[in-house]
This record gives structure tokens, sequence and C-alpha cells, in this order.
């Protein structure tokens, strides 16, 4: 089984055979080292698949061109952004349209774009459903690329979780999706809201506290269960002053950061 990312600016149709290099190197040739485009030589050369593979294209000579990195970037628009947004961690709005021809508007932060089983896979954060899913960037009709930067979570890898969630028949694939295993999510409502981000050192170590301690006793998991369903009007409140933000981090989160901190809980 065959799982890579995209190891070069022109994987972007399907799958590869085992010398595509060799046809690669053919086209250039053919094409005499120029964009059949715009004519322009000495750049970046991506061989293109005039129609997509997965669109019943193949690989053979006649159905592939040379194209510099600019006009190739024009044929597949969509995708060009979700690899900037994906490389800058810009949270993207897409249009979407879901294997029932459903077309919706998503507010989605790229994680990463991956070639599973000869077909290619956005994993990514959608907001709305507050959870990691799986995407065909195929069906994405339109990026928009906002200004908001977004963090995964940590130690996650698009990898594991596409080949953890996703079965056949592909058809169905927007309904594998995941809610954020709860290790990865943001995890403590009034600490973010006090920290005004999830990514802060201190969060890190009660996220860890919460998981390696509180979870493995049952008094714990209670504590947890009352905290969630009660932390996040709290948090809410105290997200809207910057008094009370100060207030929860200086005399109850940072002494209980240090106290973990002492506890060595790794294990
Ligand atoms: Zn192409
Ligand atoms: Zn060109």
């Amino acid at each position: 089984m065959q799982l890579f990312k995209n190891r070069e600016e022109n994987v972007f149709d399907g799958s590869y055979p085992s010398n595509w290099d060799e046809i690669r190197k053919k086209v250039l040739k053919r094409d005499g080292y120029r964009c059949k485009e715009c004519g322009t030589g000495n750049k970046k050369f991506h061989v293109h698949h005039k129609i997509p593979i997965s669109e019943g294209g193949s690989h053979n000579l006649e159905n592939l061109i040379t194209l510099c990195e600019y006009c190739h970037n024009s044929k597949h628009p969509t995708k060009f952004y979700l690899k900037r947004a994906i490389k800058e961690s810009r949270m993207t709005k897409i249009t979407y349209e879901n294997n029932t021809g459903y077309v919706s508007k998503k507010k989605v932060d790229p994680y990463e774009l991956i070639f599973y089983k000869n077909m290619e896979f956005l994993v990514g954060y959608d907001h709305e459903k507050d959870s990691i899913r799986i995407f065909r960037p195929k069906r994405v009709k339109y990026v928009n690329i906002t200004d908001l930067i977004f963090f995964p979570p940590k130690n996650f890898s698009a990898e594991d979780f596409l080949k953890r969630n996703l079965t056949f028949p592909e058809k169905s694939t927007e309904k594998f999706s995941q809610r954020i295993p709860e290790k990865e999510k943001s995890g403590c409502f009034i600490a973010t809201a006090s920290y005004g981000t999830p990514h802060a050192e201190e969060i890190d170590i009660l996220r860890d506290f919460r998981n390696k301690i509180l979870k493995r006793r049952r008094l714990g998991n209670l504590i947890v269960n009352l905290y969630y369903a009660y932390s996040p009007p709290i948090a809410k409140l105290i997200s809207e002053s910057e008094v009370l933000k100060s207030l929860v981090r200086e005399c109850f989160l940072s002494p209980m950061v240090k106290i973990m901190k002492k506890i060595d809980f790794k294990n």
C-alpha cells in the first residue's frame, strides 16, 4: 500500500506510475523544454495531464504537456490556493460540493494534501462541524484564504488520521469525518479563554494533566465531565473581560501549572 505526500509541484492529477520520472523526461524533451502555454524556457517545469486521471485521462504522452509553474497553477487554481493556505497555516473559506452534489460554504483549516490509494485527499479542521474531516480536493470549487492563522493539534499526523478514518467506497468520504480526539482538542475552556489562545505552554501542561491523571481515575473523570458541562459559559464570561482573564491566570492557573510541573506525570 502506497502512501505519499505531494512529492513535487506537478504531482496533482492522481496516481503516478513507477516510471513517472522517465515519462516526465520524455515529455519535457518532446516539448523542447519550453512551456507549451506561454513559451517560456529555463524555468521549473511541470508535466500536466490535459485530461485529469480522475476524469479518465491517462499517463500516455499524448495526454501530457509541459507547462511552467505559473501556467500550471492556473490550470489548478483551487489546489494552488489550498497548498498556499496549508503552507502559511491560514484558515480558508471553501465552496465545497459533496458527493450528493450539494454545494456549501465551509470554514476549513487545511492541514495537508495527501495521495492515498490513487486518490487525493485534504485533511483539515471543519469549523462548523468542530471536527477534523477528510475532503476531496477535486470537490473544492472555490478557495478564499483568510488572514486567520491556525495551529494544527499537537502531534497530529494527517496521514495516520486518513488511514484510520478512511473506509471505502470513497463515495461517502465526507461521512468518515471524526470528532477531534479529546486530547487533540483545545483542552480547557477556562484556561484557553484566560490565556487568549489554546496553544500557550501552560495549556499544554494542563491538558496533559487532564489526560494523564484525571482521566485515569473515576473521580477525575467525573470532575472532567462536570467541568466540560459547566465551563463554557464561565469561559465566555472570562474571555470578555481582561480583568477576569488575568485574575484567573495569576490566582488559579499559574499556581496550578507550577504544581503540575513539579509532579512528573509523563508515564
Ligand atoms: Zn496538472
Ligand atoms: Zn507558462
